[in-house]
């Protein structure tokens, strides 16, 4: 686990600022969500964290180390999409074990990490199963799946449930926050959906047109919300 300090990040696409020094600070073990309307930066600023876009301004840090320059590879970070393309071709258990392959783990240790993994995902009767055969629920924790195999200090969702029919959605979010509460790795999760937020967050960063509105609990910004934005944005239902 390890804290994330995000200060003063900027982010412009040639010309175009779409991110104005945003700063945030997640603890240990948190839960954060960045939440805000489509278009408004969560994105990029999850993908700057990533090392997927590189950084116009300010700083990154996880743990003690200042990340702009690392590469992903080097950030002990995991992500998780919304398009989490599973390989077709690989079984559950080949896919959760590819990205350890990939980094010349010992076998020995990609074997207890999966059976990990697949254990506290109920993966564990479909080790042997094509994502083909699997419902859209399962496919989503293979996808968990393989971002917890990595052990990492930092899990980044985006949008990870926007594919998922309405129930499907309800019942991950439960089981994502269950994840959580049993391995506190600390997590920056994504969404434009305000209730998603208010029940997964212990904090929330609400977000609008590449600057922060407003940080707090969820019932603060319930409560007390700094403005129409976010009375609006928190308040009504999604
Ligand atoms: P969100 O995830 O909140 O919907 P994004 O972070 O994807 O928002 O995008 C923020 C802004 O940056 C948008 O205006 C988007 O069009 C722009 N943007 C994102 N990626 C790029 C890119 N690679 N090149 C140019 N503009 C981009
Ligand atoms: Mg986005």
């Amino acid at each position: 686990m390890a804290q994330v300090a995000i200060s003063n990040v900027a982010k412009a696409f040639g010309t175009v600022k779409v991110l104005h020094e945003v700063s945030v600070d997640i603890a240990d073990g948190q839960f954060v969500v960045l939440v805000g309307p489509s278009g408004c930066g969560k994105s990029t600023l999850l993908r700057m964290v990533a090392g997927l876009e590189t950084v116009s301004g300010g700083t990154i840090a996880i743990g003690d180390r200042v990340v702009n320059h690392l590469p992903p590879a080097k950030r002990d970070i995991a992500m998780v999409f919304q398009n989490y393309a599973l390989y077709p071709h690989k079984t559950v258990e080949q896919n959760m074990a590819f990205a350890l392959k990939l980094r010349k783990t010992d076998p020995a240790v990609v074997a207890e990490r999966v059976k990990r993994a697949a254990d506290i995902l109920d993966l564990s009767p479909y080790l042997k199963r094509y994502p083909r055969q699997l419902s859209g629920g399962q496919r989503q924790r293979v996808a968990m799946g393989r971002a917890i195999v990595r052990n990492p200090q930092v899990f980044l969702f985006d949008e990870p449930l926007s594919n998922l029919d309405a129930k499907l959605r309800v019942q991950m979010r439960t089981e994502i926050k269950e994840l959580h509460q049993r391995l506190k790795t600390t997590t920056i999760y994504v969404t434009h959906d305000q209730i998603e937020a208010m029940t997964m967050a212990d904090k929330i960063v609400v977000m609008r047109d590449g600057r922060i509105e407003q940080v707090g609990a969820p019932l603060e910004l319930f409560d007390r919300p700094a403005n129409l934005f976010v009375a609006g944005f928190i308040g009504s239902p999604s």
